[in-house]
């Protein structure tokens, strides 16, 4: 039996409506990820759990309110529109939400229909399982569903759910929704729930946002060393936990650009893969601001909260030069990557951009010589190697093949696997799930899925669900 401890229904009635899932026609089991069933107790639980129809002992579902960022621009109320927190459950591991994504209609859910297609619940189930195989903090996916349902996009698609798992789905915009109200009691009571949720080690709300802050760097300096853009860096789905939440149009890079951006709905690229570490450094800045009025009563006026609150936020830079540095510096292999080593890190990556070299096999090719070969200037790369090679340290072959997969969700793979299981094959899928969760090492049979897509395979778009 499941254990459920749901804290966050404990909170005041105004940061939630509780509300059951939808009725799902035909639930039907897609991906199914017994790991994680065994860590939460959740062994026994079939189709019809999964999709909400049942409700198992214990949950509590309910849907969160938060407000946000939208691309820059203010929204005073969002919330889950499509999503039932069920409850929460205490492993081995800590303890974690167990969310319905495509649960059906809320009172946050405005004009959309609150449910979900099958193609986004596939791309976010391959690649935060990815995610979190390659060491990434992230939601995780638990169960994908077809719901028997037709949901209406650009043309009618069966019906998805997705059951992930998050160490909380507190956002920046949950802060932001309360302190938009002015409801400084709220505030307090949620980042008291922060503090003893994910943050135990905090005395006071300044270290708080410090270790917010820190999460944060880290989890962005992760991102840009898989060549991932998250595509909708919106306050609202930044999670306070540091972990990454709410895949939508997100993407891996093949060949590498720093522009990268593959959503269709960021016409002026502010979530481009260069500009994330500035969009999440914004994004803090938002959450520092909700801090102010209770900093203020905890300071008791001997230091302004603003100005303690604005020293932490400055933090980030160096803090995400320092994760990136550390990241980038072990990807080549280098132990304690100094000051010094950010120059050959930048110009491997320049000569990356002007050849448009594949993002993940130039890296992993580093282990046996191939990265080469994803160069057009091959002359520059040559020039670049033994400045490399002054640099490595002694066990470099067993640090890259630790940290460089072998292997990305790449989005030719993910599109390819969405239009199988529409047509009714779920196998693509399950392959991608089962190769990616061991990104590290590759079997002989699986080296296609190494390769970047030809022209005409190429994603240039991904979309929201
Ligand atoms: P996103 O940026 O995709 O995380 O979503 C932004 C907001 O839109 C959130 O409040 C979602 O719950 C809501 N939303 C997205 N899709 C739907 C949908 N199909 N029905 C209802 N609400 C939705
Ligand atoms: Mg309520
Ligand atoms: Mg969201």
């Amino acid at each position: 039996m499941t254990d459920f401890d749901n804290s966050y229904a404990r909170l005041p009635e105004r940061f939630f409506t509780r509300i059951a899932p939808e009725l799902s026609p035909a639930p039907e089991m897609v991906l199914w990820n017994p790991d994680l069933a065994k860590l939460l107790g959740t062994s026994d639980w079939d189709a019809v759990i999964c999709a909400g129809n049942v409700i198992p002992e214990g949950a509590e579902p309910l849907a969160q309110v938060y407000a946000g960022h939208q691309f820059g621009g203010w929204s005073p109320q969002l919330g889950d529109g499509r999503a039932v927190l069920l409850g929460e459950v205490a492993t081995d591991q800590g303890r974690f939400d167990i969310h319905l994504k495509g649960a059906g209609r809320t009172p946050y859910s405005r004009n959309g229909d609150g449910r979900a297609w099958i193609g986004p619940v596939l791309r976010e189930y391959i690649v935060s399982e990815f995610m979190h195989a390659a060491d990434v903090p992230t939601t995780r996916a638990l169960a994908a569903l077809r719901t028997g349902a037709r949901v209406q996009r650009e043309r009618a698609y069966p019906g998805g759910m997705l059951v992930r798992i998050a160490a909380s789905h507190i956002r920046v915009g949950t802060f932001q929704y309360f302190t938009s109200r002015g409801d400084e009691e709220a505030v307090r009571l949620l980042t008291e729930h922060v503090r003893a949720r994910h943050y135990p080690q905090a005395a006071n709300t300044l270290e708080l946002y410090q270790e917010i802050v820190r999460a944060q760097a880290r989890l962005i300096a992760r991102w840009m060393g898989l060549g991932f853009v998250h595509g909708v860096m919106n306050t609202d789905n930044m999670a306070v936990s540091g972990e990454t939440i709410d895949f939508g149009p997100c993407a891996f890079i093949d060949g590498y650009s720093p522009k990268a951006l593959y959503s269709s709905i960021d016409q002026y690229g502010r979530y481009a893969y260069e500009q994330q570490p500035s969009m999440a450094h914004w994004n803090l800045a938002q959450l520092g601001s909700c801090f102010v009025p209770q900093l203020e009563a905890e300071l008791g006026g001997e230091q302004p909260a603003v100005d303690a609150l604005t020293e932490v936020l400055n933090s980030f830079p160096p803090l995400y030069q320092e994760e990136w540095r550390r990241v980038f510096g072990a990807k080549l292999g280098i132990a304690d990557p100094g000051e010094d080593d950010v120059p050959l890190i930048q110009d491997l990556l320049g000569l990356m951009a002007q050849d448009g070299a594949d993002f993940t096999n130039t890296f992993r090719g580093l282990l046996d010589g191939s990265a080469r070969d994803w160069f057009l200037d091959r002359d520059a790369f040559d020039a670049w190697v033994p400045r490399w090679q002054a640099r490595r340290a002694e066990n470099w072959q067993e640090m890259i093949a630790k940290v460089n997969p072998a292997v990305i969700p790449r989005n030719h793979r993910i599109e390819e696997a969405i239009q199988a299981s529409l047509a009714g094959d779920d196998s693509k899928a399950e392959r991608l799930v089962r190769v990616l969760s061991r990104p590290f090492t590759l079997s002989e049979d699986d080296e296609d899925l190494t390769h970047p897509p030809r022209e005409d395979q190429v994603v240039h778009q991904t979309f929201c669900g």
